[in-house]
Order: structure tokens, then sequence, then C-alpha cells
């Protein structure tokens, strides 16, 4: 399959959306930017379409999609039973990287959610995405549109080296702005539960859902048999091909713990750059985490191209948006952490 370059500069905007739109309705597949990160999109009324997604990143079949809409109208057709904590917190956080987890509608084929009675909601804040779903008159399920188990990508480029050739179309539009996946909190549960921290912080949720908990596999290895709350927790994710560990401490140790060992690669924080004799990459603003978020993904697919044995990636504070970036580093270093 000839996967199709679709532009996204302002000659050719229009154009792209009618196209993108029109592949979507046929039953295609089509790479869309959205805040967080590039999503393949499928209807997700069509499960045809759904499967296709499924095959091209090699998702395994258990692990649920996130329908995305454009419009406050549309969580009624996706959902039903929708309490009213999950009604504030559309209003407060929509558009936006936060996706609530609710009972399924009937429009919804059971594929979408991996056979769950359950379904992911959420409303992008990207024009371009917005646009793509608003002129194809159709909720989308759209994971990250990445191969499964890689790093997520937040540029076009890294969509066309994991994908080319096995989706209809990718949009090209710049790097996304948040760079971690959105927050997913579930209101199947009682009290709701945070499946996965992204932008939307445990903070931002605090007074909409004070009886929020926060799930065991967000800062946790799964137990051998545990049951998870969110398939796509279960997995070994966002990983380098590299064997990569997570390392916790101060600048100064971590550089002399890296400087010590033999073919490996750091990725760090911009601040102790100077410190690293080994092959680095800076990640971002240790002051700064929505920094970190942005640069953590595209970091850590370039340090797999640097060939060495082994990544360390300095851990960022679980403050904020760090708990995200935390979250993330935390399975792309398949909870390998150590404390220097
Ligand atoms: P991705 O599409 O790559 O951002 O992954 C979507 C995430 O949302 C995965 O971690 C899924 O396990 C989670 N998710 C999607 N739908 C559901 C659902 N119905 N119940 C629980 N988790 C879900
Ligand atoms: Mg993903």
């Amino acid at each position: 399959m000839q996967t199709k370059r679709l532009r996204t500069d302002p000659i050719h905007l229009k154009e792209t959306v009618a196209t993108a739109a029109a592949i979507l309705k046929a039953g295609g597949t089509v790479a869309i930017p959205t805040e967080t990160v590039y999503g393949l999109a499928a209807s997700a009324y069509d499960e045809k379409a759904v499967k296709k997604v499924f095959t091209a990143k090699g998702r395994p079949q258990d692990n649920p999609l996130i329908v995305h809409i454009a419009d406050f109208s549309e969580l009624d057709l996706i959902a039903r039973d929708i309490p009213a904590a999950a009604r504030r917190c559309a209003e407060a956080f929509w558009p936006g990287p936060f996706t609530m987890v609710l009972k399924r509608g009937d429009r919804i084929p059971p594929s979408v959610s991996a056979g769950l009675d359950t379904v992911a909601v959420r409303m992008p804040d990207n024009p371009v995405a917005r646009a793509i779903i608003s002129a194809s008159g159709l909720p989308l399920a759209a994971p990250s549109a990445n191969l499964s188990g890689k790093p997520s990508p937040t540029k076009a480029a890294t969509v066309i080296e994991d994908l080319d050739g096995k989706i209809d179309a990718v949009v090209q539009a710049g790097d996304c702005t948040v760079g971690v996946e959105s927050t997913v909190i579930s209101f199947c549960t009682d009290p709701p539960r945070l499946l996965r921290p992204g932008a939307v912080t445990p903070a931002d949720l605090h007074e909409l859902v004070p009886d929020l908990v926060i799930d065991r596999a967000v800062l946790a290895e799964p137990e051998a048999g545990e049951k998870v709350a969110s398939p796509g927790m279960k997995y070994k994710h966002y990983a380098p091909n590299t064997e990569t560990v997570l390392v916790k401490g101060g600048s100064a140790a971590f550089a002399a713990y890296v400087n010590a060992i033999p073919d490996c690669a750091a990725v760090c924080f911009e601040e102790e750059t100077e410190q690293i004799k080994v092959p680095k990459l800076c990640y971002g603003s240790e002051k700064d985490a929505a920094t970190l978020a942005q640069g953590v993904f595209s970091a850590l697919r370039l340090a797999d191209g640097l060939s060495v044995k082994r990544i360390y990636v300095h851990a960022p504070s679980t403050e904020g948006i760090g708990l995200a970036v935390y979250n993330r580093l935390l399975r792309a270093a398949a909870f390998r952490v150590v404390t220097v």
C-alpha cells in the first residue's frame, strides 16, 4: 500500500482535511496530529477499519482504543449512563489531553474496546485533528501512530518511520505540543481511578474528582497474573530496542554513574549535559517538566540509534506532568530502576 503524505501548510490544509475525511469515511486509516502524540485514526463505527489499525500497529487484540470526538453532543452517542462528575471533567478539560473511560454505547462495536463493555473517549484540542474529525462526521478510534511497543510518535517523520506502506495516509503537521499521551481516568470504577497520568494532573483533577484514586500500575510493575484496569499498562511499552535503565538521583551522582560505564548512552537534563562524558541526548529542562514530556519519546528513539549496549535515563521528579514522563520511562525501562 502507498501511504499518502498530506500537507498542512495554509495552501494545502483545506484539501488535506477533505482527503483525510474521505479516506476515513471509506473505511481507511489516517495518521493525524494531536496535541499529545500522533494518532492512527479509523472510523469507530466500522469494525473492519478498526481491525486495520490493530494490524498496522501490531497491537495486541486485548488493548482497547480511545475514541476521539470534536463536539460535546457526540459524547452521548459513544457512552451511556455518564456520571455528573464525568460531565464536569469534560467541561473543564475538553478539548484537551484528557480521556474518560465510561460505559460503552451500543453504536460502538466491542472490538474498539477490545471486548470490554466500557469505552474511552477524548476530545482533542489540535485544530487539524478537530477539523478532520468534524469533516469525517465520525467518531475516530485512534491509538498512538507507532508500531506497538515502540516509543510514541511526536513527529510526522516518526509515523512514517514506523508505518509507511501500512496505512492509507499520514497528515504531516509540526511536533506535538504536549508530547505524552492523554491522562486516562475511569468513571466505571467506584471510586474513579487514574489509569494513565498525562498533562491533566492529579492536582488538576482534585477539585472535580475528590475521591480519585491512583491505580497501582501507574508507578509499579504489575504482579504476575494481576488483572490490570488499563490493558495498555501491562505491556512492555514505549521502549527502545536497546536495554534501557531508569536512574534516580542528583545530577553529580548520575554523571559519575554513567561516566564509569563503557558503551552506554545517557538521556539527561539540559542542565547537566556538560558533566556527562558518554554519548548523550538531553530531553528537556529539569526545572520544566513540560519540556521533558515534549522531548522524552524522540530522545529515546535517537538514543536507540546510537547503537550502544545500554541507555541510562535520568529520572524526572514525579511532580505535575513529571508523573506522566516517569510512568512512560518506567515502562520503556521494563521497570529496571537504579538509585545512585
Ligand atoms: P494509546 O491508544 O496508545 O494511547 O493507548 C490507549 C490507552 O487507553 C491504553 O493504555 C488502554 O489500555 C487505555 N484504554 C482504552 N480504552 C480503555 C477502556 N475501555 N478501559 C480501560 N483502559 C482503556
Ligand atoms: Mg500507544
